[in-house]
C-alpha cells in the first residue's frame, strides 16, 4: 500500500518534502520510513483499527481480491463496534483497566460483543440502533465461513452497506462530548504503542500520522459511489509514482 507522508526533519529543516513511500500495513501502527533525502523517522499510526481495516477492504476490492475483501471489511464493523463501546464507556468515566478486563472475556465471541454493543447503544441514546439487514449479514457469513466465492457486484454492495452503517454512526458520536472520549481511549491506546517504540534519535524523529486516509470514515457524510470512484484514480495516480 503506497501512502503520502512528509518527513519530520526535513520540514524542520525548512524543506517541505512529500514522499510517496510503499508501506506494509501492519497490527503494531509503528512504521519506519525512510525520505528521498535518507532520513529516518518513526510514525505511529494514529488511526482506529477500524480505520485501517476499512481501507484494505477497499483496496482489496479494488484489486478484484473479493473474499479478502468481505474479511476485512466484517472484521472493520466488528472493531467499529468495539469502539463504540469503549467510547460510550469513556464518556461515562469507567476506569479503562476495568473495561480491558472485560473485553477479554468476550473478545473471541463476535456475537457477544455485537449484543454489547446494541444495549450501550440504548444506554446511551435511549433508542434501538440501526441493525445490518440480515441479507449482509447472511452474505459474509457464506463468505467467510462456508467458502461462497463472491460476484464483484456483491461485494461492491456489501461494501457501500457497510460504509454508510459507519458513517451513520460515527454522525451520532462525533459531538464534542464523544470527541473527548474517543481521544482518551485513542491516548490510552498510543500510551502502550509508544513503549514499544525505541526512541534513539532526537524527538523529531518520532511522530502520529494518519495512515487510513483513503476512505476517510471520519471525515463526514459521504457518498460511497463517488468515494469509490475518487478513491480509484487516487490509487492509480500513487502507483505511476
Ligand atoms: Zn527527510
Amino acid at each position: 500500500m503506497k501512502l503520502m507522508q512528509n518527513c519530520s526533519i526535513c520540514s524542520r529543516d525548512g524543506v517541505n518534502n512529500f514522499n510517496y513511500i510503499e508501506l506494509e500495513i501492519n497490527e503494531s501502527g509503528v512504521y519506519e520510513l525512510i525520505c528521498s533525502r535518507g532520513h529516518t523517522t518513526t510514525v505511529l499510526s494514529h488511526d482506529e483499527k477500524f480505520e485501517i481495516l476499512f481501507d484494505i477492504g477497499a483496496l482489496a476490492l479494488m484489486d478484484g481480491n473479493l473474499i479478502q475483501s468481505v474479511a476485512s471489511i466484517s472484521a472493520s464493523v466488528e472493531r467499529f463496534h468495539e469502539f463504540c463501546i469503549r467510547t460510550f464507556l469513556q464518556k461515562r468515566g469507567v476506569d479503562i483497566t476495568v473495561v480491558d478486563r472485560m473485553w477479554k472475556q468476550v473478545k473471541n465471541m463476535s456475537e457477544r460483543q455485537l449484543g454489547a454493543f446494541y444495549f450501550s447503544y440504548i444506554n446511551e441514546f435511549n433508542r434501538n440502533p440501526p441493525i445490518i439487514d440480515n441479507k449482509q449479514i447472511s452474505f459474509r457469513n457464506n463468505v467467510i465461513h462456508k467458502g461462497y466465492i463472491p460476484k464483484y457486484r456483491e461485494v461492491y454492495d456489501y461494501t457501500k452497506e457497510m460504509f454508510d452503517y459507519i458513517q451513520d454512526l460515527l454522525q451520532q458520536i462525533k459531538g464534542d462530548e464523544y470527541f473527548k472520549s474517543y481521544m482518551e481511549v485513542a491516548l490510552e491506546r498510543e500510551k502502550v504503542r509508544c513503549k514499544d517504540v525505541k526512541v534513539e534519535n532526537e524527538f523529531i524523529g518520532v511522530r502520529f500520522a494518519r495512515m487510513a486516509t483513503l476512505t476517510d470514515l471520519a471525515r463526514g457524510k459521504q457518498n460511497f459511489d463517488e468515494k469509490f470512484k475518487f478513491m480509484k484514480k487516487e490509487i492509480t495516480l500513487t502507483k505511476s509514482m
